[in-house]
């Protein structure tokens, strides 16, 4: 079974209500194909480039730098399109949560979280994943499909737009890290996303470097080398277990891509070394994944891995079967795994109170019905099903 092959690629149109195309998305080369197929000169894809993704423009009458006929003529054909916002919430640590709703009316979200002199976004690549591991609340829902390059690009744009970013200064940019840690597996929806990160890391425009870009995976093996090859971003792996009998409960692909498998993936990834390691992600259940068995035993397992290693305590949403670890137990956890020689900080969960944490996207409220516990259990169930078939 390929690897993209779990969520339907929903189609979106690509045009406006009134006909006009989107030109969100398209690489350069696409751009410049479509300025000939419409009569206008190979430069102008150049000159959008620059209007579209380093200025932001969305208004083709500002874009100046173009004759006015030009302009007029790429108003009547094409529109710069956004997503529009739903909901817009600022946590009180300054965390904010975009709802976005894209063309057929599905809802994605997106997660900005500033520090000081910095900032990050996290970026979804699909409506709801087709994965069901446990601890996530994404993994329950039920409707899934992938989101296209331009919606995936569109979250990246749309913070900027919301920053204020737009041309983004060289230094203290608020957006200056993406992390596609959002809902959805990102290498289960590989060339949409390759797609749309290309277009981020142009240095004629979004201008992102794949330094300051990580790919989350819960280990999509057959994908994993490609995505080093082609996109070269750093890479982060959901491991969250260290022996297949729990990995095969709590993240079912690991059914299907065991964990030597998995390691010996993360060994090859292309460009990695000491000063590019592998971040390893783990979220801390309490009493499930938490002792420090379970952390000598990781130590062991990385033998010989770059890799660093960010404990996440786990974040809680309606019906989640786990509870968050001690902070005892994280404490003593991340020591151990700190005297082996890898570094293990401890992810400050942010965004809590208006539900962004990791996990917790599209999440409503901490109360359940039994109904709908009920409904979640079907909806893992059937999941679970499609993923062993
Ligand atoms: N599908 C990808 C990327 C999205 S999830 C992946 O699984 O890697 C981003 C991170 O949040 C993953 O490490 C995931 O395991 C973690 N996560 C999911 N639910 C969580 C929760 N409730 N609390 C803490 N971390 C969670
Ligand atoms: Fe999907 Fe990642 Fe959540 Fe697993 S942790 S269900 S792969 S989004």
């Amino acid at each position: 079974m390929s690897a993209s092959h779990h969520a339907s690629t929903f189609v979106l149109p690509a045009t406006d209500a009134d006909g006009r195309k989107n030109l969100v998305g398209l690489s350069r080369d696409e751009l410049e194909a479509e300025m000939l197929s419409v009569g206008l000169e190979k430069f102008r894809a150049r000159q959008l480039w620059h209007w579209i993704y380093h200025r932001g423009s969305t208004d083709f009458a500002e874009m100046t730098t173009l004759a006015k006929p030009v302009r007029e003529k790429l108003a009547d054909l094409y529109v710069v399109a956004r997503p529009t916002v739903v909901t817009d919430l600022t946590s009180t640590d300054g965390t904010r949560k975009w709802l976005l709703r894209m063309p057929d009316g599905q809802d994605v979200e997106s997660v900005h979280i500033p520090e000081t002199d910095r900032g990050t976004l996290c970026v979804s690549s699909q409506v709801g994943c087709t994965l069901t591991c446990r601890f996530c609340h994404t993994g329950t829902q039920r409707l899934v499909r992938n989101l296209d390059s331009s919606e995936i690009l569109a979250q990246v744009m749309l913070a900027r737009d919301m920053l204020g970013e737009w041309p983004a200064p060289p230094d203290g940019r608020m957006l200056s890290n993406i992390v596609m840690m959002g809902m959805g597996e990102p290498l289960f929806n590989y060339e949409n996303v390759a797609k749309a990160l290309k277009i981020v890391m142009d240095g004629d425009g979004i201008s992102i470097s794949k330094r300051r870009i990580t790919l989350s995976t819960s280990g999509v093996v057959p994908m994993m080398e490609r995505c080093g090859q082609e996109l070269n971003v750093n890479l982060a792996v959901s491991l969250h277990a260290v022996t297949d009998e729990l990995r095969n409960i709590i993240m079912p692909i690991n059914r299907k891509y065991p964990l030597r498998e998995l390691i010996d993936a993360c060994r090859n990834y292309p460009g990695l070394s000491n000063a590019r390691r592998i971040t390893f992600e783990y979220v801390m259940l309490k009493g499930v994944n938490d002792t420090p068995a379970d952390a000598r035993a990781l130590v062991k397992l990385l033998e010989g891995v770059p890799a660093k290693i960010n404990l996440i305590p786990f974040n809680p949403w309606p019906g989640a079967p786990y509870e968050r670890s001690t902070d005892r137990a994280i404490q003593v956890f991340g020591d151990i795994v700190n005297n082996a020689g890898y570094a293990s900080p401890v992810r400050t969960p942010r965004g809590e109170d208006i539900m962004a944490a990791c996990g917790q996207l599209k999440s409503a409220s901490l109360r359940l019905t039994a109904a709908e516990r009920a409904a979640i259990a079907n909806v893992i169930a059937e999941k679970d099903a499609a993923l062993a078939s």
